[in-house]
């Protein structure tokens, strides 16, 4: 049952001296306020939903300027919450106008009987939180004040206009307009001179519809954006047939899906492909008019490596030359300071082409800015344009900007949300804020949100609030509130997530950089839309981690604590092994397991090109050895690094770590052999650690022919190789040389105990398990010979030892073995740098473009290994000759 009643009606609720009494406030009657309503009422709530405007409809109820239409195709940009709606409503074209979407909107509201629970016209004008009966009260412009248990924002991400910043617009006397707050009546522009400023993607829609009708148009562009042709029409047979033929299927796919549209996650990455394949992939996506599509199904390094990304950017900057006739134009519309989708693409309806037209021109904000507006038009560093209307096409305050310009929000303790966001947003899973109890947000800054097909987010964010909401209230609880340690944990993921994709790279309303003054960062979740709704489930199977939970008859109830602590590409690597329900590589057998991770390995996305790999045969302690180099494109000779692969010294060859060598080699422009050496169980200890030192004297000697440096060597191995490297040193110390400059321990076992805490907290769920180790260990190295130094090489003599990198990760179980060998190492008077990192397995590193957010540790590995080897820590970009495949 409802808790309060309605004291009025929201049609009659004019007098101000009333209060108008519900469960929950709305503000926003868009896509998201509406379907907030439907679902509120439906949970029993009673509702009230506050709308500044005349009516329904939200951005698309603004934003009424020529050629407005959506960008994510329309029958994706539908809600979906109702099988009935669906089929309800056929959208006419693949990119809907906008009287068309607000047709919809309109449809919706009338078929769920919403408007009578909706104050048109109405403004908020105040928030504050009364602590002393738990309620939000609500003071609104036109007619009664509010008082609600729960006051959820729907204001939208792109709903407060930014002022255009430039002096002097009070000044012109012709007429100006906002594309965000166009006439309802419409403008006619026919035989005036228009001038617009602005090519976002408000401008860019505008724009080749101004030209057709405006005796002449001044563009004014500060910053180029790329623009894609939408080819709009009916709805694409495929994507319909998609649809109609399983809508449920359809729907869940574009929910578990990164963008909110279900295309399937793209594997192939862009070296892997010719020329003339990413041309040909190229051109499909160009034909096909789709921003999602392009955005994600080219190559998969397209959205998170500037190398890819910039393959695919100067595809589009050729497209613009090959429309734009004038060079210098062309010139001037093609973007070259921000990688491609790191700022929100548009779609476009002959924009470029539009240039073309003798009435057009640009006008490069860049070479001649603007200086002021005058009476009668627009005056920059070298012109005056005269003018008959000004189009300000200049974008939105974003994601906070409707939060706080709005009105003042003041949560617990009388704390000012302008004040807490004063730094830039802070939230919860970008749905709520420590402080502000009961206040919600459907796609607040935190959200995948802009990031992603609006519509399956929204309808996400609104069924969550609201089924917590009704679990609250079955429980007996009145308050919920988000932790000040969730919500930190939550800052740190988005930090890391930010770190995934180009995103950062861009100065643009995702980072707040389009508003002179507001703090930067970026704001919507770029972890994706399926993850993101799988940590929400998290949170709730959880026992709503992160809240603090209170009722008037119940005691608190408070599940304090960070909901993602790994990296993200981590916890999703993790979760697809888990889906996979493998079982344990122990319980294979050693030829069993070696078996499985060589089909493993063939599923990870190819290594990098390098100069060239090699294989040959190297001398080990008992015989030949089979080993894989890896030279770098640049001339020689290079200095040398030894590696040792990983695998328990039961598993994995000279290749294995392919990607791992390769990616290494380009970073430190050496050269990296890396050494098979002998297995157990055929080969028991101490096997591969006396291969190990007898392939380093051997590639030591041979180092000239192998197109190396004359002079030290260098080792590195990862996790068993990791222990093979540094026992390697130890034998090199021992036993007269060879020479070697610097050791980098990947994860490395060092020592025989398994007690540490690192064993225990991580011994299982993170795939190298203590069950593996404990298997690894057995088939290497008998307990009696577990404390030798030539297989526990902490208990060995440290001192003189050559300088070491020691990479450990969070959550591995060796993660304590490594930190201890470095601080043993330390202790010693060995120079020895430290790389903990937070939220990564033992296998982060080594999983080249997988795991992305390894990228920075292994920057980090290179600069050491090449302090080690006396060169710059940087290597400079010199791409040479590579292999014939990458080219
Ligand atoms: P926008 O992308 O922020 O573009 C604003 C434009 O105005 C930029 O070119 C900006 O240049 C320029 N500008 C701003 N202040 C200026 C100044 N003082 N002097 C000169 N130029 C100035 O805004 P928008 O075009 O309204 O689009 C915002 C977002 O709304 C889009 O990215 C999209 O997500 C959404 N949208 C979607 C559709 C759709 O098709 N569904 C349509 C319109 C909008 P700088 O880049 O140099 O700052």
């Amino acid at each position: 049952m409802p808790e309060a009643m309605v004291a009025s009606r929201a049609s009659d609720s004019a007098s101000s001296a009333t209060t108008q009494t519900v469960d929950a406030a709305v503000v926003g009657a868009g896509f998201a306020g509406l379907y907030l309503l439907h679902r509120l009422r439906k949970a029993g709530f009673s509702a009230v939903l506050l709308e500044e405007a005349g009516d329904v409809g939200g951005t698309w109820y603004w934003n009424r300027y020529p050629g407005a239409r959506c960008d994510i195709q329309t029958i994706d940009y539908s809600y979906s919450f109702d099988p009935e709606l669906e089929t309800a409503w056929k959208w006419s074209e693949k990119y809907a106008t906008q009287p068309e979407i607000l047709r919809y909107l309109g449809f919706v509201a009338d078929r769920y009987d919403l408007r009578r629970d909706i104050r048109f016209g109405t403004k908020v004008t105040s928030a504050t939180w009364d602590q002393a009966v738990q309620r939000w009260q609500i003071e609104t412009d036109n007619g009664a004040k509010v008082s609600c248990r729960y006051y959820i924002m729907a204001t939208g991400c792109l709903s407060a206009p930014k002022p255009p910043e430039i002096d002097g617009v009070k000044d012109f006397k012709g007429e100006v307009y906002f594309t965000g707050r166009w006439p309802h009546e419409g403008v006619k522009l026919a035989g005036k001179r228009v001038a617009v400023i602005g090519t976002g993607s408000s401008g860019i829609q505008a724009i080749p519809m101004i030209a057709q009708e405006a005796a002449q148009l001044t563009v004014f562009q500060r910053t180029p954006n790329f623009a894609l042709p939408a080819h709009n029409g009916a709805p694409p047979a495929d994507r319909l047939g998609a649809l109609e033929g399983d809508r449920a299927a359809y729907r869940e796919q574009a929910r578990l899906s990164m963008a909110g549209v279900p295309w399937p996650q793209q594997t192939v990455v862009s070296w892997q492909l010719s020329d003339a394949e990413r041309r040909e992939r190229f051109e499909a996506a160009w034909a096909a008019g789709d921003l999602v599509y392009i955005l994600t199904q080219l190559w998969a390094d397209q959205g998170v490596d500037v190398d890819g990304n910039k393959i695919v950017a100067d595809l589009i900057r050729e497209k613009i030359r090959g429309i734009v006739k004038d060079p210098e134009t062309a010139a001037a519309l093609s973007p070259h300071d921000h990688p491609f989708g790191a700022k929100r693409p548009c779609l476009d309806t002959n924009y470029y082409a539009t240039y073309n037209r003798p009435n057009v021109t640009l006008v490069n904000l860049r070479q001649e800015p603007i200086r002021a507006i005058a009476a009668t038009g627009i005056t920059t560093d070298t012109r005056s344009f005269d003018v008959d209307v000004i189009v300000f096409a200049t974008g939105f305050d974003a994601m906070t900007g409707a939060m706080l310009a709005v009105h003042p929000i003041t949560g617990r303790d009388g704390k000012a949300l302008s004040d807490v966001w004063a730094n830039g947003p802070q939230t919860y899973l970008g749905l709520t804020i420590a402080g502000f109890p009961n206040l919600f947000m459907i796609t607040g800054p935190g959200s995948p949100s802009v990031l992603s097909n609006m519509a399956v987010s929204i309808e996400q964010h609104v069924d969550w609030v609201v089924d917590q909401l009704a679990a609250l209230r079955d429980a007996g609880f009145t308050t919920m509130e988000a932790t000040e340690t969730a919500q930190a944990g939550w800052a740190q993921h988005m930090a890391d997530c930010a770190m995934l994709t180009l995103h950062r790279l861009a100065n643009t309303w995702y980072t707040g950089a389009n508003v002179p003054g507001k703090a930067q960062g970026v704001m919507p979740y770029t972890g994706g839309v399926g993850p993101y709704r799988s940590i929400c489930d998290e949170v709730v199977a959880s026992g709503m981690l992160g809240f603090r939970l209170t009722g008037p008859n119940i005691a608190e109830q408070c599940n304090d604590g960070e909901v993602v602590r790994l990296q993200p590409d981590v916890r999703l690597v993790l979760g697809l092994l888990a889906q996979m329900n493998l079982p344990p590589l122990e319980t294979m057998g050693a030829q069993g397991a070696r078996d499985f991770i060589t089909e493993f390995n063939k599923g990870r996305p190819a290594g990098r090109p390098v100069g060239e790999v090699g294989d040959g045969v190297l001398l080990g302690a008992d015989g030949p050895l089979q080993y894989k180099l890896y030279r770098p494109a640049t001339p020689g000779p290079h200095p040398i690094v030894v590696y040792f692969h990983g695998g328990g010294w039961v598993l994995g060859d000279q290749q294995s770590d392919d990607p791992f060598c390769r990616d290494m080699c380009r970073r430190t422009d050496m050269i990296f052999v890396s050494v098979g050496y002998r297995h157990a169980p055929e080969h028991r200890f101490p096997a591969a650690a006396e291969d190990g030192y007898a392939a380093t004297r051997w590639i030591a000697d041979h180092a000239a022919e192998l197109g190396g440096t004359p002079g030290p060597v260098l080792v590195a191995g990862w996790s068993a190789g990791g222990n093979i490297a540094a026992v390697t040193c130890q034998l090199a110390r021992d036993r007269g040389g060879p020479e070697i400059a610097g050791q980098l321990l990947v994860c490395p076992v060092t020592d025989c105990s398994f007690d540490r805490a690192s064993y225990i907290d991580n011994a299982t769920n993170y795939f190298v398990t203590r069950g593996l180790m404990f298997w690894f260990w057995d088939l290497y190295c008998s307990p009696a010979d577990r404390t030798d130094p030539r297989v526990s090489p902490l208990r060995g003599k440290l001192a003189g030892l050559p300088p070491a990198f020691v990479t450990t990760c969070e959550f591995d179980p060796l993660r304590d073995e490594g930190i201890a060998y470095a601080e043993a190492l330390a202790a010693a008077g060995v120079p020895v740098e430290q790389l903990k990192a937070r939220g990564h397995f033992h296998s982060s590193f080594t999983m080249v473009d997988m795991v992305i957010t390894g990228v920075p540790g292994r920057i980090k590995m290179a600069e050491a290994l090449r302090r080690f080897a006396g060169l710059p820590p940087e290597v400079k970009p010199a791409p040479q000759k590579l292999e014939a495949a990458a080219s």
